[in-house]
């Protein structure tokens, strides 16, 4: 019981310039747009949550403005007219007015979070249950073809502290993809954990033949080698591998999908992320049953700004267990922040925000710059 009335939600499309440009299996992005949510309570105290589509709808179908409308349309009248803020409940509520909709109802969740932890003075992993950790390794995501040399690139990263690199794959025929992992783990030698991340673009037969060529490469795991939908083909990877662990993303979204997968055995640990579960909450939910299943936990990431990457750093901080670390590269790769103060790196990790709620300041000023003024 959080004592807490939501009066009014007002949601902001932002465009914020990256550093350099991200390469997916099928797209390359030079911006990221956000849909920055602010739920303002009766108690005077405003939650701020970020919703967010990683280079547009490509990846879970939805894209920032329907993020928008479905939140201005059909969540916020919900959230202004259910009488008092209760987390365990929010979920429910919002999928009696919109089915699906993850990633616009997680925006509205990391909002109500971020509220009642101001209001309680309490950070949101102490909603959770509480931080195991105080700082989460950091993974660093390389671009995939085409963008820059990615060799200097890892250096720089591992120089700074970072201990395990992440290679965008997908975009290039198979045989040069897998030339160029070759060419970059020859450079850089064997001693980094690298991560192999093609979005789903090969088929069964080039993931069978990927995985044993990565694996003699050194690399320890190959996330959603194959098609989303195509859990038999999943298990039968998990069976082939020898080295490397099978990483489910797009494949476990909401718990339901984690539990249709600890049955087929058809991953070997899941990339966790609020966004595509829908919440925090559901991504707790979604954890335990991986956990429970004998999978491995990674924390996932859309590239969210400071906001959504709080929200998360306070989800991975309060698992039990992270033993692959997290990916959470958001605030590094953007040119700007939306914060007044952004998150704290250090040597490789990100430090858990003190303060409470999610533990950051949305800056007024950085939000009407990046604000969509026009409609593209
Ligand atoms: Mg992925």
């Amino acid at each position: 019981m959080s004592g807490l009335r939501v009066t009014e939600v007002r949601t902001t499309i932002l465009d914020v310039p990256i550093r350099r440009p991200h390469r997916f299996a099928g797209h390359a992005i030079t911006s990221q747009a956000y849909l920055l949510v602010q739920l303002h309570t009766d108690a005077g105290v405003v939650g701020v949550g970020e919703g967010v589509s990683p280079g547009g709808p490509w990846w879970s179908g939805e894209s920032i403005e329907g993020q928008k409308t479905i939140i201005d349309r059909y969540l916020a009248p919900t959230l202004v007219g259910m009488g008092e803020l209760r987390l365990p409940l929010l979920g429910q509520r919002l999928e009696r007015v919109a089915h699906g909709n993850e990633f616009a109802k997680a925006a509205v969740e990391m909002a109500a979070f971020d509220a009642v932890g101001r209001a309680l003075g309490v950070p949101v992993h102490t909603l959770l249950g509480g931080a195991a950790r105080a700082e989460i390794p950091v993974r660093w995501a390389l671009s995939g073809h085409g963008h820059g040399d990615v060799v200097a690139e890892a250096r720089q990263r591992l120089d700074t502290g970072h201990r395990a690199l992440k290679l965008k794959l997908g975009a290039l025929p198979p045989e040069e993809d897998l030339r160029r992992v070759e060419l970059l783990i020859d450079k850089i030698g064997t001693g980094v954990d690298y991560l192999a991340d093609p979005n789903g673009a090969w088929d069964f037969r080039t993931a069978v033949w990927a995985l044993a060529e990565l694996e003699a490469m050194g690399v320890r795991v190959v996330e959603q080698p194959i098609d989303r939908d195509d859990v038999a083909g999943m298990a039968a990877l998990v069976e082939r591998a020898t080295t490397a662990r099978i990483m489910a993303d797009e494949s476990v979204c909401r718990p339901v999908e984690a539990l249709r997968a600890a049955h087929a055995r058809s991953c070997d640990a899941v990339s966790v992320k609020a966004g595509k579960a829908g919440g925090l909450r559901p991504a707790m939910a979604v954890a335990a049953i991986a956990t429970a299943a004998g999978m491995d936990c990674y924390g996932g990431t859309a590239l969210e700004t400071s906001v959504g990457t709080a929200a998360a750093a306070h989800l991975f901080a309060s698992l039990p267990r992270l033993p692959l670390g997290c990916e959470l590269v958001g605030p590094l790769l953007l040119a700007d922040d939306i914060v007044t103060e952004p998150l704290r790196y250090a040597d490789g990790a990100l430090r858990l925000p003190p303060g409470p709620g999610l533990g950051v300041e949305v800056d007024p000023e950085k939000v009407a710059r990046y604000a969509r003024t026009a409609p593209r």
